[in-house]
């Protein structure tokens, strides 16, 4: 037994360090040695009530959803991949605020900046930021003034999750300088270059987890995958669903207005910081989704506008086809609508609309028209004025209006037409497409001075290249002039129900052509 014990003891002590080695073993494998870090994904989120007749989407079902996740998986970060603040038919009236409010209900972690959120230009941008009680994060927008990132943001967030640490940086399409109003002193710095030095200083930092939340095009948020060596890419910008890889992360889109929530689990192992692995599913956001109650108080504050959008004005009996891509091009039924209006109520000879002041970019199903229709389609607040000049110039005005056809997809200054039927070669050199030209029935004549309609943005600023007109004399100035939107409604209520069809007012020759192609 003396003997024995001594030996007994080395066996149970044997076997106690065997088991404590087998328990510190199994301990490493045990999925408990990682952090989970669910990202919660939307972007391009125009509104915050529900879209498609109320069955998708809705900020109110988002924070229901967020809620219940939390409880599940308590390490979450909620993320907008930007656009946001504009367009929309309620930014008309408040600018991007009614999003912020709404944003902060949801309890928004973190958003990026989207090409929009510059539309109504920096100063209303910096505002709506300090209105948030979320980050804005954008390392690649820079202030000139003063060489840091757009709205004193810091380049990145960190967050500790049970003693890991995770970092986040945001980036913006560099276009925006261009498609949106950002003014002369935000600077848009290349992408990659920034996610590059960005996963450079935080990896410097000890962090190895980098999420990178951008508002690009899917090719450029490829390019970033590649060139930076981020985890994973929660992107934005294209308004369709989207899940790809490229350089080992995944990259993820939603489709606009909140229709899908993204929810994107990172497993992080507790002794590298590191990602282990990804875990995604895309929850559908549908009417089976109960809205929070804590929305109630956004509906209060902004339900009569939602109510004065809802009115219905009127119906239409077929499809209106208020695709960008189709005004943009060739005659559509909602150009020949707006046109005829406009030239109708100033009571002008003729009436022109560049193709680019229509929007909506839908096509909006045959039914009511509501309040909200009319405002989508020409959300601009542009007047209808009507000015006077000669055939020559008219013609000039239609030459311009298709002298890009060739070169550009989508030119926005398409003329849209009233008054007028015109045929164009947009194979023939810019400035001698039109091929054939008539005014109410008779050929155009050079000569002669006629009276047009047209938007105060094309006929007095000469907006979208039409400076031919700014000379022009003034027959309805702006002061007396009618809201665009506004004669367009006028002109839905005069009949009750419309039924606007293309009647070949505008004839394209070259019509089967393909846009040349950008590939070498
Ligand atoms: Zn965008």
């Amino acid at each position: 037994m003396r003997i024995a014990r001594p030996g007994l003891r080395r066996f149970l002590l044997t076997a106690t360090i065997f088991l404590v080695a087998v328990m510190s073993l199994s301990a490493q494998q045990k999925p408990d040695c990682t952090v989970r870090v669910t990202l919660l994904q939307v972007n391009d989120v125009y509104q915050f009530a529900p879209v498609d007749q109320g069955t998708r989407g809705g900020l109110a079902r988002l924070l229901t959803l967020k809620k219940a996740i939390e409880k599940e998986s308590p390490n979450t970060l909620f993320l907008l991949s930007g656009d946001t603040i504009s367009p929309s038919v309620e930014s008309i009236t408040y600018k991007g605020a009614q999003m912020i409010d709404a944003w902060n209900l949801a309890q928004l972690d973190y958003s990026t900046l989207g090409n929009h959120e510059f539309d109504f230009g920096p100063d209303v941008l910096r505002q709506r930021m300090q209105e948030s009680k979320f980050k804005w994060l954008a390392a690649n927008v820079i202030d000139k003034k003063t060489g840091k990132p757009f709205g004193d943001t810091q380049p990145y967030a960190v967050r500790e999750f049970e003693g890991v640490k995770v970092a986040i940086f945001g980036l913006t399409l560099e276009e925006t300088k261009t498609t949106s109003r950002p003014g002369p002193d935000v600077e848009f710095l290349s992408p990659c270059e920034t996610a590059r030095k960005m996963v450079k200083e935080i990896h410097a930092s000890g962090i190895k987890t980098v999420i990178a939340l951008t508002h690009l095009s899917m090719s450029e948020d490829k390019e970033v995958a590649r060139c930076s060596g981020v985890d994973v890419i929660i992107g934005g910008h294209e308004h369709t669903l989207l899940e790809s890889s490229a350089g080992g992360a995944p990259i993820f889109k939603m489709t606009a207005d909140a229709r899908e929530l993204g929810q994107i689990d990172l497993n992080i192992s507790k002794n590298s910081g590191a990602v282990e692995s990804i875990d995604w599913k895309i929850i559908p956001v549908t009417n089976k989704t109960r809205e929070d109650p804590q929305f109630v108080v956004l509906n209060r504050k902004y339900g009569s506008l939602i109510k004065e959008l809802s009115r219905v004005v009127g119906r239409s009996s077929v499809e209106l086809d208020a695709r960008s891509a189709a005004g943009r091009k060739q005659e559509t039924n909602v150009g020949d609508l707006i046109a005829d209006a406009f030239r109708v109520s100033t009571g002008a000879d003729v009436a022109l609309m560049n193709g680019g002041s229509i929007r909506a970019d839908e096509i909006i199903a045959a039914g009511p028209l509501a309040r909200r229709d009319i405002l989508s389609i020409l959300p601009f607040k542009n007047k209808v004025v009507k000015v006077e000049v000669s055939g020559k110039t008219l013609r000039e005005a239609l030459e311009h209006g298709v002298a890009r056809s060739a070169e550009d997809a989508e030119p926005g200054r398409f003329p849209q037409v009233s008054g007028i039927r015109f045929t164009f070669d947009a194979r023939r050199p810019p400035g001698s497409r039109i091929v054939d030209l008539s005014i109410n029935g008779k050929p155009l004549d050079e000569k002669r001075m006629y009276t047009l309609a047209a938007s105060d943005y094309v006929a007095i600023d000469g907006g979208d290249g039409y400076a031919m007109l700014k000379t022009a004399r003034l027959l309805i100035p702006r002061e007396r002039a009618q809201f665009d939107a506004d004669v367009l409604q006028a002109a839905v209520v005069a009949k009750k129900v419309i039924a606007p069809k293309t009647d070949g007012r505008i004839k394209r020759l070259d019509q089967n052509q393909k846009p040349k192609s950008d590939c070498p």
